[in-house]
């Protein structure tokens, strides 16, 4: 394997600062990890979380490179200070702002916050939301222009539900596929016990956003989910772009270059104050299991690899 990149990161361009905004959520789904919904972590302080904006965007002030904020969860709505956290980093520079979310707040919450957001991830769990909320939240968010990807997460036992679901947003022109769930979904571990005909569907065949050039040519792969099931996410001693092309934040503030923990942690946001990188780093890990992970540009040194 020479390189590996994912064209929705806009390669060599975008960095990414992923941002865990605690881990309290209004849903508590099975399958979702106690890591990501016991609410154990406090919210950051909001003059230190804008501190953290501050000092991304003196370090990329003349970089010209595109920052994007992606904050998840938990569920990040559940954070008071959002909407001013959001502001910030929009009046600060030509950053995106993006949410990932249930979606399950109030159609007035999404109005408010909309003038400093970009992008928003819903993920709608089956059982859970309501999907008419649901479907609402994506109209008022595609009315005015933003960009709105809904994932279904995907039991088996309520597939053939949320596929329907997923047709009827297709239908009005929305982005919407279907997320693999795991019996240890925080480590993208051990696939829940889908038949064929549901893998089938989750894991089609079309090229689209990981790329993969090895010494046989280059190749194409649908989603660093479908690169996980493949197991081709394996980079050990290849140099690594976390750090440099992605900043994460924990949900109890640590700061690191990726959710992998290589490269250790470079400061706390409770702490305000840290340390970005400025070289990528040598990957020591077996398996790369994390979709932002995955999607960080990888690539060895010697061009005759
Ligand atoms: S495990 Fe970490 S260091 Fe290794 S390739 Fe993945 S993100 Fe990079």
């Amino acid at each position: 394997m020479r390189r590996v990149y994912s064209k929705g990161r806009e390669e060599d361009y975008t960095v990414t600062v992923d941002w865990n905004l605690g881990n309290a959520c209004n849903f508590k789904c099975t399958y979702c990890h106690p890591w990501f919904k016991s609410g154990t972590n406090r919210f950051p302080d909001i003059n230190k979380a804008k501190l953290l904006v501050n000092r991304i965007a003196e370090k990329h002030h003349e970089s010209n490179r595109l920052v994007r904020f992606s904050f998840v969860g938990g569920e990040p709505t559940l954070y008071r200070h959002l909407p001013s956290l959001c502001r910030h980093i929009k009046e600060s520079a030509w950053y995106q702002v993006s949410i990932s979310t249930n979606a399950s707040a109030s159609l007035e919450y999404w109005t408010d916050l909309m003038p400093w957001i970009d992008i928003v991830s819903i993920t709608h769990h089956e059982g859970k939301a309501d999907f008419q909320h649901t479907k609402a939240v994506v109209e008022l968010l595609r009315g005015q222009f933003k960009t709105v990807h809904v994932a279904f997460a995907m039991m088996p036992h309520t597939f053939d539900a949320s596929m329907a679901r997923m047709e009827e947003l297709r239908a009005l022109g929305v982005s919407a596929y279907p997320q693999p769930l795991y019996e240890d979904h925080a480590l993208r571990k051990r696939l829940m016990p889908y038949t064929k005909a549901q893998r089938a569907i989750l894991f089609p065949n079309e090229a689209s956003d990981m790329v993969i050039e090895t010494d046989k040519g280059t190749r194409e792969m649908p989603s660093s989910d479908h690169m996980i099931y493949k197991k081709m996410n394996s980079f050990t001693g290849m140099r690594c772009g976390i750090g440099v092309d992605q900043i994460v934040i924990d949900q109890d503030g640590t700061i690191r270059g990726g959710w992998c923990r290589v490269g250790g942690a470079l400061g706390n946001v409770h702490d305000g104050d840290f340390e970005i990188p400025t070289e990528a780093i040598v990957c020591t890990k077996e398996t790369c299991n994390n979709p932002m992970d995955l999607a960080v540009p990888k690539w060895r040194d010697d061009p005759d690899f």
